[in-house]
C-alpha cells in the first residue's frame, strides 16, 4: 500500500505521473487513518515511508476536502508532539441489513465507528420496496438531526448477490428473486449503492478488526434467523466464484435424508444446524439479544446442542480440507454452539479433517458481535472513497 514519492526523470509525462502518485498516496494515508480510527503524523510517515513535508501537504488535501482533522497533543516537557490526524465523524456510510425479522439501519462513520443505529422489528420479512423506504427514511431524519456527509451505501443481503450491479439474484429466506435492489437504493438516496452477502460483510468486518485481523486465510460461518451463511477469505480479499456466489456454506450436504431446506434441496448444514431447533427444544422462541441466558441447559437443550456440534464439526471439517483455513470464524448463534461444545468441535473437526489441515487451524468466536455485517456494510460503501479520496 505503501510507496514513495519517485524522483522525477527527464522526458517523462511528469505532471500526470505526479497526479497519479498523489492519488495513490491520498488512498494509502485516508485508508489508514480509517482503518486505525486515527493515527499520528509520526506513524503515517512510518508506516507510508514518505518524509514528513509530504505527509503534512498529503493531510493539508485532506483535510481541505473535509475528511480528516487535525489535532494537536498538548506539549509536556521536551519536543513536539505529533499532531494526529482524525477521521471525520460526519463524513458517514449508510449501512443496511434488511432480514426475515427486521431491518438493521446504521451510519457507520470514517474510522469505522457506528455513529447511529436503528434495528426495525417487521411483522414479515421486508419487500426490496420497503428496504429503499425503510433506508431513505432513515437517512433523511439522521440528516435532519444533525449534518453528516452520505458517501455511500453498503447493502448486505442473505442471499446471492451479483455484487457489480447489486442485483440479488436469490434470497430464499426473504423471497427475493432478481431484485435490483442496488440500482433502486441508489436512486432514491443519491448516493453510489454497493450491495454484497451479508457473510461476506461480516468476513470483510472481521477480517479488518475482528477476530481475523492478520490471518490471511480465513472462513466465517455465520449462524443467524435466516439460516447459516460464509465467506472464505484469501490474502485480504473475499473468495467471489464464477458466478460470484462462492462461499454458500450454509448449504454444504450435511445429511441426504434430512429435512427440507430453503433452497429447495434437503439435509444442508442450515437445517441441521439452526436457531429453531434450539428454540424447539428450549421450548418456545429465545431472546435473540440475550441467546445465552435465555436458552438455559435442560435436558433436551444439552442433547440438541451436542447433535448440532457433531453436525457442525463435519462441515467445519470439509471446508477445512476444501479450503485450509488457518482461522474458522463463528458468528452469531454458532458461535454460542462452540462456547458450549467447544471441546467436542474441536476433536471431532481433528477427527474429520484430513489431518495436515486441521494442525495449526484454530476455531474462534467473531469478535464484533452483533456489529460485524454492518460494519463490514460500511466497509463496502466506503471502498470508492477510500480509493480515490479526492474523487477527481
Ligand atoms: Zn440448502
Amino acid at each position: 500500500m505503501a510507496s514513495r514519492v519517485n524522483r522525477p526523470r527527464a522526458g517523462e509525462a511528469l505532471g500526470t505521473r505526479n497526479e497519479a502518485t498523489r492519488r495513490h498516496n491520498l488512498s494509502s494515508l485516508l485508508t489508514l487513518v480509517h482503518r486505525a480510527d486515527g493515527l499520528s503524523r509520526a506513524d503515517l510517515t512510518r508506516a507510508t515511508g514518505l518524509n514528513r513535508s509530504t505527509i503534512g501537504a498529503l493531510v493539508g488535501d485532506l483535510v481541505d476536502a473535509g475528511l480528516v482533522t487535525e489535532e494537536h497533543p498538548e506539549t509536556t516537557g521536551v519536543g513536539r508532539p505529533s499532531p494526529v490526524v482524525q477521521p471525520r465523524r460526519d463524513v458517514v456510510a449508510l449501512a443496511v441489513y434488511p432480514d426475515v425479522d427486521a431491518v438493521s439501519l446504521a451510519l457507520v462513520a470514517l474510522g469505522h465507528r457506528i455513529v447511529a443505529r436503528e434495528r426495525i422489528e417487521l411483522p414479515q420479512s421486508p419487500s426490496p420496496a420497503m428496504v429503499v423506504e425503510l433506508a431513505a427514511d432513515a437517512v433523511a431524519g439522521w440528516v435532519e438531526e444533525g449534518s453528516p456527509r452520505v458517501v455511500g451505501a453498503g447493502v448486505a443481503v442473505p442471499g446471492l448477490v451479483r455484487a457489480e450491479d447489486g442485483l440479488v439474484v436469490r434470497a430464499p429466506h426473504l423471497e427475493w428473486n432478481d431484485e435490483p435492489l442496488g440500482e433502486e437504493l441508489a436512486e432514491a438516496l443519491d448516493v453510489p449503492v454497493d450491495v454484497d452477502n451479508d457473510a461476506n460483510a461480516g468476513l470483510i468486518a472481521e477480517s479488518l478488526y475482528g477476530a481475523g485481523q492478520g490471518v490471511s486465510h480465513l472462513i466465517y460461518l455465520n449462524g443467524s434467523t435466516s439460516g447459516i451463511g460464509g465467506a472464505v477469505g484469501v490474502t485480504g480479499s473475499v473468495l467471489r466464484g464464477a458466478d460470484g456466489f462462492a462461499g454458500e456454506l450454509g448449504h454444504i450436504l450435511a445429511d441426504p435424508d434430512g429435512l427440507a431446506c430453503h433452497c429447495g434441496r434437503q439435509g444442508c448444514l442450515e437445517t441441521e444446524v439452526n436457531l429453531q431447533r434450539l428454540e424447539a427444544a428450549a421450548g418456545g422462541p429465545l431472546d435473540h439479544s440475550r441467546l445465552e441466558e435465555s436458552l438455559g441447559s435442560s435436558a433436551a437443550v444439552e442433547d440438541e446442542l451436542t447433535r448440532q456440534a457433531r453436525v457442525l464439526a463435519r462441515g467445519i471439517a470439509n471446508v477445512t480440507s476444501a479450503f485450509n483455513p488457518r482461522t474458522v470464524i463463528l458468528g452469531g448463534f454458532l458461535g454460542l454452539i462452540l462456547d458450549r461444545r467447544g471441546d467436542l468441535i474441536r476433536e471431532l473437526v481433528v477427527r474429520h479433517t484430513f489431518a495436515p489441515l486441521a494442525d495449526s487451524l484454530t476455531l474462534t468466536r467473531a469478535a464484533l458481535v452483533e456489529d460485524q455485517v454492518l460494519i463490514g456494510a460500511g466497509e463496502l460503501a466506503f471502498r470508492s472513497l477510500l480509493a480515490d479520496p479526492l474523487g477527481e
